[in-house]
């Protein structure tokens, strides 16, 4: 399949330009509130300048690769960190992530005899939405590294829009070394958050009457956040030629879901669309069915993928966000049921995660009182690798 079928005849280059002019108007949540626009327009000028960090051959494999997951003959994992940092993409970091995503990757291929996606939350997953402003202290919250810092200080909490300029540094470090060690292809993925870094790092496909391409990553999502259908993120991922994703939180309606699939792959390409299902343990069995039942009435042939990671966090005692690795088990094991029932192919897994040795979610080997232990992450709590590999056993299609 080529994601060239994604444009309607008749696309000029001046359509596309047009249309992100459309998207830059329409509102956009979760805004990193830059002080300085003369400073944002010159770190955008210098982006749009950049070597773009995936080329449209390696966008269009991909799309060909989740095409495949859509009609059931391949299963996708991604996984990665919550949030990335500039100080923890070193090469042990990096090689620790991507062995876990390669060993899972290998341990799901021999399960279900499928082929199976790498899709790293690696170079360039730098920016994060929040739901509050403020911390606890009263300072701005830490929005990732890509607009601010998370140590304490209203200095370092200041969006500084040069920080865009130090992501595609390190995104560009990341996909080196993804190349080099991949062994193979591994595709890169982030949540579409900063639209002044998404936007200036568009490019024009081989075919400049096309979508443009993303250059920041091969698959970008929408997060539960950021969903809004008259929003500008939903704006900015109808307007890409590569493969995208939305989030779908518990509150999301069959006939909303319907009409992300409307709009984003209106021309009915298997796989150009993944609906990111992360309802939450308690909610899946209830509400994933008819959103299931109505997206497949629609025609539409969609990857389905599960997160449970993000409908299932809470506080521990100790003050920790954490998540239990048997309530994130619950969901993966509620998603799969419902597929099962439906007849309809559960397509993949998303999961927080890293090589590393941390102590951020509660199970096996790690108990709540342990969880200050090594708690490392700059958002979310990751599994680590003993806890991310107990999920891949629950998993048979
Ligand atoms: C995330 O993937 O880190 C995230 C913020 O997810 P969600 O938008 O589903 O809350
Ligand atoms: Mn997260």
């Amino acid at each position: 399949m080529s994601s060239g079928s994604l444009a309607p005849a008749g696309n000029s280059p001046r359509c596309c330009a047009l249309r992100v002019a459309v998207a830059g108007s329409r509102p956009a949540a979760q805004l990193p509130g830059w002080s300085d626009a003369a400073q944002v327009r010159r770190v955008r000028a210098v982006l749009r300048g950049m070597p773009p960090l995936v080329r449209p051959h390696e966008v269009d494999a991909l799309s060909a690769r989740l095409a495949a997951v859509a009609r059931g003959e391949a299963f996708v994992l991604q996984g990665g960190d919550c949030a990335e940092t500039f100080a923890g993409n070193t090469e042990a970091h990096l090689r620790g992530n991507l062995g876990l995503l390669t060993a899972m990757a290998a341990e799901l291929g021999r399960r279900t005899g499928l082929p199976v996606v790498r899709l790293a939350r690696m170079a360039g997953q730098f920016a994060k939405p929040r739901s509050a402003i403020v911390d606890a202290d009263g300072l701005p919250v830490y929005r990732g590294d890509m607009i601010n810092g998370f140590a304490a200080d209203p200095a370092v909490r200041a969006p500084d829009p040069e920080r865009m300029l130090r992501a595609y540094g390190a995104s560009s470090a990341a996909i080196d070394f993804l190349h080099t060690a991949g062994g193979g292809p591994v595709f890169t993925a982030h949540e579409a958050l900063v639209l002044d870094y998404e936007r200036a790092l568009l490019r024009r496909g081989p075919n400049a009457w096309r979508h443009p391409y993303s250059g920041s990553a091969h698959f970008l999502w929408i997060g539960e956040r950021t969903r809004d259908l008259d929003g500008a993120h939903i704006a900015f991922a109808e307007l890409v030629a590569n493969p995208v994703g939305v989030k779908l939180g518990p509150r999301t309606t069959p006939e909303e879901a319907v009409e992300y699939v409307r709009r984003l792959d209106p021309h009915r390409v298997p796989g150009r669309l993944t609906l990111i299902c992360r309802m939450g343990a308690r909610h899946v069995r209830d509400v994933l069915p008819p959103i299931v039942e109505k997206v497949s009435a629609s025609g539409h042939e969609v990857v389905w993928q599960c997160d449970p990671m993000h409908g299932n966090t809470i506080t521990a005692a100790t003050g920790h966000k954490t998540r239990y690795v048997e309530q994130v088990m619950n969901e993966l094991a509620g998603y799969l049921d419902v597929h099962k029932g439906l007849g309809t192919f559960p397509g993949g897994v998303h999961l927080e995660m890293t090589g590393d040795d941390v102590t951020e979610c509660v199970g096996g080997d790690v108990a709540e009182p342990d969880l200050g232990t090594r708690y490392e992450t700059a958002c979310d709590p990751r599994l680590n690798s003993h806890q991310a590999r107990s999920l891949v056993a629950g998993i048979t299609l």
